[in-house]
């Protein structure tokens, strides 16, 4: 029984964290979405207090060793099951808080913080020397918190693990490996194949249409908007405040249709999955996400394989052509074809499903090297620029182009990148389970029958949150640990040579 009461007040001090971390995520969705520009400096400043007092509450879970008490229990086999949950991650969080001292969690906020202004001036200039220093310094910084939350291989493995909890440089390097070493001569054998003429969805998109359409389409993949809102960022992005409120943004532009679809639909998977966390467990990690890569996956799921398959568009076209006349002319064929094309280029963001994860592993490879200290600062474009010649075949014009297109590494956020090729490996291995468990899935698609596949995804992912890991998860649901085979496999299937 005392343990039982140990548990409930652990339980009412995480979720009273939870509160205040959604009070952050709305004041960063208001930023994004509502608040004037006028007010970025002063909310900087409101969004600093709320986090320190975040972080004091997170340090307060333990003030009387109630934490560490629990955790032991869990050690000693005392606790089981979702208790052993909540409290395993919880010690998580507050280890990983408590190992930084005051003065480093400050000294990087304030790094990060001006280093993010040079950036934006920097890729402006299109001169990585302006960023250089702070990049210099900003790699120290990150290499000293590798030292302090410790690691045992590579302090690379530090790093990662705040954005795929388990995931090793080594097991990254295996993986990321594979799949260079298959994607490079792919790569250039689609190169060789002839280049269609294909037409581009282009043309006059009125917005209001736009955003009849990308709605109609958001709520027949599932996404609740009785639990949640749609709207507009100039970055989209997925954030909620608790499953049944989750907002995620779009992008328009009234002369690309596929910008706003492309955006919507894979952040739709992203707010599925916050959706279906269970509602009842709000606060506690059993009602969050499992990792980064894990969330990419239900995103990425949705972007690609469902939303560029042959199967969705055979019911969404139609309709497509419906709303928008001046696609009277463009055939279903032309279509796919144009929302499939593969073209090695230059900016990450822009890139198709083939080519992307060749930027990813360029970044990856750069940022290990800086943090084993096998590469310095100061060649970082050189380095990059080789790696796009080499494995994209393209030549980087400037550093606008090139080493300064992403903001991750100015913002601090070092061992990120290779979350997002997770994503994609690990959305291929869910569905070619998905594929074997729900019968005639392409066929559902083609009739716009999604519930079945949000079921599936609910039911053996979503409503799990961190009950088990990203490496427990991917082995419970499609019997193998992660691996870039499914993710090939697809690859070939749909691009290879027919
Ligand atoms: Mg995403």
């Amino acid at each position: 029984l005392l343990n039982e009461k140990k548990i409930i007040e652990l339980k009412k001090r995480i979720t009273d964290a939870t509160y205040l971390a959604s009070v952050l995520n709305m004041l960063s969705w208001d930023q994004e979405v509502m608040m004037s520009p006028k007010g970025a400096e002063l909310r900087a400043q409101t969004v600093a207090a709320v986090s320190g007092l975040l972080h004091e509450k997170i340090l307060a879970i333990n003030h009387d060793a109630l934490l560490t008490n629990l955790k032991h229990l869990v050690d000693q086999g005392k606790i089981k099951n979702d208790d052993a949950v909540i409290v395993k991650e919880t010690w998580r969080l507050y280890e990983r808080k408590k190992k930084l001292p005051d003065a480093f969690v400050r000294e990087m906020a304030e790094t990060i913080s001006r280093a993010f202004t040079i950036w934006v001036e920097a890729r402006k200039k299109s001169d990585f020397k302006l960023f250089q220093p702070w990049l210099e310094k900003i790699i120290s910084l990150k290499r000293k918190e590798a030292s302090y939350v410790g690691y045992s291989d590579s302090p690379y493995d530090a790093l990662i693990d705040e954005y795929e909890p388990g995931m090793t440089t080594k097991n990254a390097e295996a993986i990321l490996e594979d799949l260079r070493n298959f994607l490079v001569p792919f790569i250039a054998s689609l190169k060789k194949r002839k280049k269609s003429l294909l037409p581009k969805i282009k043309g006059k998109f009125l917005i209001p249409d736009q955003i009849k359409l990308n709605n109609f389409i958001a709520e027949k993949l599932g996404f609740d908007l009785s639990a949640g809102r749609i709207d507009v960022s100039a970055h989209p992005f997925t954030t909620n405040f608790n499953p049944h409120d989750v907002r995620f943004t779009t992008s328009y532009n009234d002369t690309n249709l596929w910008v706003a679809l492309g955006a919507t639909i894979h952040e739709t998977g992203h707010a599925l999955y916050e959706q279906g966390l269970s509602a009842k467990h709000f606060g506690t990690p059993l009602a969050e996400a499992i990792s980064l890569g894990i969330h990419e996956s239900q995103s990425r799921l949705y972007e690609n394989i469902i939303g560029k398959s042959k199967a969705f568009w055979h019911y969404f076209y139609p309709e497509l052509k419906k709303r928008f006349p001046q696609l009277k002319k463009i055939s279903a064929t032309d279509f796919y074809e144009s929302i499939t094309r593969v073209e090695p280029s230059l900016i990450r963001t822009e890139s198709d499903e083939v080519t992307y994860n060749l930027h990813i592993i360029i970044r990856f490879e750069i940022e290990r090297a800086l943090i084993e200290s096998k590469l310095k600062v100061k060649d970082v474009p050189k380095v990059w620029n080789e790696k796009v010649k080499h494995y994209l075949g393209i030549s980087v014009p400037d550093d606008a182009h090139g080493v300064l297109q992403d903001m991750h590494w100015a913002s601090g956020g070092v061992g990120y990148f290779p979350t997002y090729s997770f994503g994609n490996l690990y959305s291929a291995q869910f569905y070619k389970t998905m594929e074997r468990q729900i019968p005639n899935l392409s066929q559902k698609i083609a009739d716009s029958e999604f519930k079945p596949i949000q079921i599936w995804l609910g039911k053996n992912i979503h409503i799990h949150g961190k009950r088990y890991s990203a490496a427990e998860i991917i082995k419970k649901v499609t019997g193998e640990p992660l691996t870039s085979r499914y993710f090939i496999d697809y690859l070939k299937e749909k691009y290879g040579q027919k």
